[in-house]
């Protein structure tokens, strides 16, 4: 896993260094899945290319140094914890639903040098409404997580004013960005770019999307997750 891991940083323009931690979370998350759901990707090739470089290209969508960063719906770790690894000045909060997942992280990420990690379980559209995670993020990010309408309510409550959303998002997300128009656009947020990449050693294209926060969040936002599901912005 190492050597692909380092090839593909290398083609990304990005530092090989990180090549032997990411290949360490790769045999750990092997590991572990054998007896917890963590991924569905089980040969080494493939969480080398669709985990650890698709999250690492995340890198290119905006300057990560010293910034608060919030993983929201982080599962194994994608990409917050591949971000802090490459990364290190990252001050990084992985969040999911899942306390099992949670628990794994705690203990999986100081066993790769990352040692200022801070795992919380809980849900995203509920910690938003506490004040010590509410606009408190520089960049918030999400893979794989719900549709973009609903995972910009769940995401861009944690923004402060200035701070970006990077969602994760297939190649052909763009009608889905279309209709989170309205969503993004009550909940603070301006639609910027969109950056598509394809991931070293396949023809997976990827695409991240890149919201800006330009004013506060309303306060009845987020709403409760069975009221966003039914009933999105
Ligand atoms: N981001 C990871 C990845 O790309 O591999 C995991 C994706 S997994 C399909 C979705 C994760 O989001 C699950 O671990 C789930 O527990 C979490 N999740 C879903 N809704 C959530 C919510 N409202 N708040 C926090 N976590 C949530």
């Amino acid at each position: 896993m190492q050597e692909l891991i380092e090839a593909g940083l290398r083609e990304m323009d990005l530092s090989p260094a990180p090549g032997a931690a990411l290949a360490r979370y790769g045999q750990l998350l092997l590991e572990q899945n054998r007896v917890m759901n963590l991924t569905a990707i089980t040969e080494p090739e493939a969480v080398a290319q669709l985990h650890m470089l698709d999250c690492a290209a995340l890198l290119h969508a905006a300057d990560f140094a010293q910034k608060a960063v919030l993983d929201v719906g982080t599962g194994a770790g994608f990409p917050g914890l591949v971000l802090k690894l490459c990364q290190p000045d990252i001050r990084l909060t992985l969040l999911d639903s899942l306390d099992k997942r949670v628990q794994w992280l705690a203990q999986t990420a100081p066993a790769l040098g990352a040692e200022d990690v801070t795992c919380v379980h809980g849900r995203a559209e509920e910690l938003a409404l506490q004040s010590a995670y509410r606009e408190q993020y520089d960049i918030v990010t999400s893979r794989a997580v719900a549709d973009l309408r609903v995972l910009a309510e769940l995401c861009l409550p944690f923004l402060r004013v200035g701070g970006v959303f990077l969602a994760m998002k297939g190649p052909d997300s763009g009608p889905e960005v279309d209709r989170a128009g309205r969503a993004i656009s009550v909940l603070g947020g301006r639609l910027q770019t969109a950056y598509t990449y394809q991931i070293p050693g396949t023809d997976v294209t990827h695409k991240v999307i890149r919201v800006e926060k330009v004013r506060p969040t309303p306060e009845r936002y987020p709403r409760r997750f069975a009221k966003i599901k039914k009933d999105p912005l």
